[in-house]
């Protein structure tokens, strides 16, 4: 069973909610793992790091979420930072595109304003943009591998003149035949996903030619990878990341499938004594959007629950 909290209460302050030990019907036994490779990963940290020196410089826009996690979004506000969906919209001098990236065609919809653009898509994500553009340079016809309305998905695609995106088998089928298809995934896919979907077009299409470029970025390869480990040792796991994070979905979706208890949380407040129980071995992993204070601050908390089920099971 996947079970996704739902009553999010957002929560920067890792102090103020730490586990109240008196209040604990703490488990007999307890521990708790963390993933090999989790949370923020280096182009949403660089995206966070540019945005906050350009703002002490000048009032910034940011175009969406820089980062699909509230409680960093709610810092970033607190920062003077603006953030709108559509460059229309933009009343400061500058805009930021995230590490998702952005289309040419939104980017000279920005400058036709007369914004002043400034760009922090991760190096991973212009990789991608590079990959499709040569697919269609050499004929391909492009097949995405994303979720249809994602921001970087909407960048790969808003410059093409025809396209297919496909998350799910039924959409493969939906396919027309072509001479030549040209697949890459948006960053964040799971690989054994893209890779199942690019199989599929293959034995759907013998006659088509079918050309990969696995454009999944290596944190998100890393943090997959790490969270299957985790999650065949763990009894329950928690994953820590935004409600809106795609990549934290996926993760909470993979460890779903070798974990029977999986529970994705936003921050210590969705944190329910009833997911834990004697013996328990606790996996956590967290998406690539989750800051570390917010990591720390759960782990604390288990950590804490698993303290009080070895003083009890020492009584
Ligand atoms: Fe870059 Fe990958 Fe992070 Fe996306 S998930 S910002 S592609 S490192």
């Amino acid at each position: 069973m996947l079970c996704i909290a739902k009553h999010y209460v957002l929560q920067n302050d890792q102090n103020s909610n730490r586990v109240n030990h008196a209040s604990l019907r703490a488990p007999k036994q307890m521990r708790v793992i963390r993933a090999n490779h989790l949370g923020m990963c280096f182009g949403v940290r660089d995206a966070i790091a540019l945005a906050i020196e350009k703002s002490g410089v000048e009032p910034l826009t940011v175009l969406g979420d820089l980062v699909h996690n509230e409680s960093v979004l709610a810092v970033l506000r607190a920062r003077g930072i603006t953030i709108e969906k559509q460059p229309e919209a933009v009343s400061t001098r500058t805009v930021m595109v995230t590490a998702h990236g952005a289309s040419e065609r939104a980017l000279g919809r920005a400058r036709a304003l007369g914004l002043n653009v400034l760009e922090a898509t991760c190096p991973l994500v212009r990789v991608a943009h590079h990959a499709v553009a040569r697919l269609v340079a050499e004929g391909y016809h492009p097949v995405i591998v994303g979720k249809r309305g994602h921001v970087e998905v909407r960048g790969l695609t808003e410059d093409l003149a025809e396209y297919d995106i496909v998350l799910e088998e039924q959409d493969v089928f939906g396919l027309k035949e072509r001479a030549r298809f040209g697949v890459a995934a948006q960053t964040t896919q799971p690989i054994d996903r893209v890779r199942h979907l690019v199989d599929l077009i293959r034995t759907r299409f013998p006659k088509s030619e079918v050309r990969f470029i696995d454009t999944v970025c290596q944190p998100t390869k890393q943090r997959q990878n790490a969270a299957i480990e985790l999650a065949r040792q763990s009894t329950v796991v928690i994953v820590v990341g935004g409600a809106n994070s795609n990549n934290t979905m996926e993760l909470a979706e993979t460890c779903g499938r070798y974990c029977a208890r999986v529970h994705h949380i936003q921050s210590t407040e969705d944190l329910r004594l009833e997911w834990f129980s004697d013996n328990d071995t606790v996996g956590l992993t967290a998406g690539t959007s989750s800051p570390e204070y917010i990591i720390a601050a759960v782990e604390e908390w288990l950590a804490a629950l698993a303290n009080e089920s070895r003083a009890a099971s020492a009584a």
